[in-house]
């Protein structure tokens, strides 16, 4: 990785990992590893996160670089954080080599959407998703009820069948 040539950081490309088959994108300063280039949609970020746990493993610390360009779901960014991995934009990985604490923001896109429920009529409730992270037009709460229910287009409403 060009960036880290550039602050001449002692750095193991592509190294292995003690226990495990896997590889880490980098290592710098023998204690954190750093995994790069991490895209954010589902499949890419699920497998990451299964990564992380190995290098979590090692007792290492963590750090996620995604391109600049790429928004980090909030959902996505709090589980991370939650296991104590720093999610960094390449910028901010820049900052943070330099020295600096990192100045700028990660963009977090806030798509874990609250709405109006069409089934139990909540306001502000967390919305269901479907396997392919699109909204569903139920809140999270209605999941099973919404089961027994049909959609009703004209009064735009889950329905009691009956
Ligand atoms: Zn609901």
């Amino acid at each position: 990785m060009l960036l880290l040539r550039e602050f001449s950081i002692p750095f193991d490309d592509e190294k292995k990992l003690l226990y495990s088959r896997s590889r880490v994108d980098f290592e710098i300063q023998g204690s954190i590893y750093v995994e790069c280039k991490v895209s954010t949609n589902s499949t890419q970020f699920t497998r990451a996160m299964g990564q992380v746990s190995l290098y979590k493993a090692e007792g290492k610390e963590v750090w996620i670089v995604v391109p600049d360009d790429v928004d980090v779901r909030k959902d996505q960014r709090e589980i991370l954080e939650k296991q104590g991995v720093q999610v960094l934009s390449e910028t901010m990985l820049q900052e943070k080599l330099s020295g600096k604490e990192p100045l700028s923001q990660l963009s977090t896109k806030t798509t874990v959407a609250c709405g109006v429920c069409k089934c139990c009529g909540k306001i502000n409730v967390t919305m269901s998703r479907s396997p392919s992270n699109c909204l569903r037009s139920y809140c999270v709460s209605c999941e099973d009820e919404v089961k027994q229910r049909v959609f009703d287009g004209r009064q735009d409403r889950w329905i009691k069948v009956g």
